[in-house]
């Protein structure tokens, strides 16, 4: 009874925040940095941002995060950071040798008004930066937003590479927004089947789920190369999926370097998936692959076999809006009733979203963005679900409602695995069908009187 205190009657409240849905804005930026080859993510601020950035990344992930700091002290509070960011560029080139240094800024750096271009500027003037070497940033002020605008923020940062040679590559740019390692890996296979050729950016696969070699390396092999992303510029297209996470830097790429580009839902569920491959089909101008046909074949034969377990059970849903939209499309089209839906991240179009998705459901929705868990907890309280699905932050709810909880979204802090298997697309949609099933039957087969405790289900 760790949130007994949460009471059922709910009481409007505008400037106070109880258990938050969202964390900070660096974390989505270091994210996404570690998702360029050889980038070192560096946080222009004081060491404790810098050192709570990088754990929340690590518990999730179970990876290392190299991360550096300018860290501030009472002195740069006061008078600004820049000599302590001129020097941190000097040593990191100089010591760690990465391709890239991608800056984010934090609260402080922000509110002192430390201006990151004309601190690279004065760091290029001086020979800080060696010739081939990489430095940019984002402004990603954490009194804004969310980790997820953060993350958009950098994503869109990394556009500044991209340069138009003035001949097209034939490549497509996806930009797969805020997801898990695998879900980069299933989202370029994809592209492959379909006879798409891809640039992902960022892309954490080979850098946030490594093997384990016996050999350390600060800077794995994976991630999208500085190449890669000046490249983006000569693309035939962009495709951004998520409106929150991705479709900025899709649309800086148009407005930049004469991209097009196409905003699409994350590719989570029967349906994204559907408008995903459809999107990469026409580009390729070819039929959709016997591989992806026989996967999605799959999929449907799933949702059907297990629908009767999944008629109208109520489910509440935290997390971050594109993953959210995407999820409650697929739920709904299987009969799952998504009932409570929160995001911490700010967005009025996110709530208009999820009840047009929602409108033809038999519950009414509760919706809310900018909101938060204690809110949920209230709406849990008074109209009970069958099922909570969020990162690890619900198992204090799912304990004291007794609610069965499947861990989805960032962080997952208490299980391990997740950054292996993909949830995008349709290979991704069996795992999560499995996931729920099992949540719902293991419930099922706990709560039944021995008389109805069965063998097969
Ligand atoms: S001070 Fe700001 S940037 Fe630093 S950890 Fe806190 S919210 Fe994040």
């Amino acid at each position: 009874m760790l949130l007994r205190h949460t009471p059922k009657e709910i009481t409007e409240r505008k400037a106070l925040v109880i258990n938050p849905a969202k964390t900070c804005q660096p974390i989505g930026a270091m994210y996404a940095a570690l998702g360029i080859h050889g980038c070192l993510p560096h946080s222009h601020g004081a060491q404790g941002c810098c050192a709570y950035h990088r754990s929340a990344l690590t518990r999730h992930y179970k990876e290392p995060i190299s991360a550096s700091t300018s860290s501030f002290t009472e002195g740069a509070s006061v008078f600004g950071g820049h000599s302590n960011l001129l020097q941190a560029i000097n040593n990191i080139f100089t010591v760690y040798e990465p391709e890239v240094i991608a800056i984010h800024t934090t609260c402080l750096s922000e509110t002192i008004g430390d201006d990151l271009k004309q601190i690279r500027t004065k760091a290029q003037k001086e020979g800080k930066i060696p010739a081939g070497k990489y430095v940019f940033g984002a402004s990603t002020p954490s009194y804004v937003g969310s980790h997820v605008t953060g993350f958009s923020n950098m994503v869109k940062a990394m556009t500044e590479f991209a340069e138009s040679t003035g001949k097209k590559n034939g490549k497509v740019n996806i930009i797969p927004g805020w997801v898990e390692p695998a879900d980069m890996e299933e989202i370029k296979r994809m592209a492959k089947l379909t006879g798409v050729k891809s640039i992902l950016f960022p892309d954490t696969s080979g850098v946030l789920n490594t093997p384990l070699t016996g050999e350390y390396k600060m800077f794995p092999d994976g991630g999208t190369t500085v190449a890669e992303l000046k490249s983006t510029g000569d693309s035939v297209g962009t495709l951004a999926l998520g409106e929150w996470c991705s479709a900025d830097a899709a649309i800086e790429l148009d407005k930049k370097n004469k991209v097009p580009c196409k905003v699409l839902d994350m590719p989570f569920g029967l349906k994204a998936t559907d408008r995903f491959v459809d999107a990469l089909r026409k580009i390729a101008g070819v039929t959709v692959s016997d591989e992806l046909a026989l996967e999605r074949g799959q999929l449907v034969d799933m949702i059907s076999d297990m629908h009767e377990y999944f008629y109208h059970k109520k489910v509440a849903l935290v997390g971050d809006p594109d993953q959210l939209i995407a999820m409650t499309e697929f739920l709904v089209s299987i009969d799952i009733c998504p009932v409570h839906i929160i995001t911490g991240t700010p967005g009025k179009k996110f709530e208009k979203r999820i009840r047009e998705i929602t409108r033809d459901m038999p519950f009414e929705v509760n919706v809310k963005a900018k909101g938060d868990m204690f809110l949920l907890h209230q709406w849990i309280k008074n109209d009970p679900v069958d099922l909570l699905m969020g990162n690890t932050y619900c198992k204090y709810i799912a304990r004291d409602e007794d609610v069965p909880l499947v861990r989805w979204g960032f962080p997952i802090l208490d299980r391990q695995g997740h950054q292996y298997f993909p949830t995008v697309g349709y290979k991704g949609g069996l795992r999560l069908l499995e996931k729920i099933l099992a949540a719902l039957l293991d419930r099922k087969d706990r709560d039944d009187p021995e008389i109805k405790f069965e063998l097969i289900l």
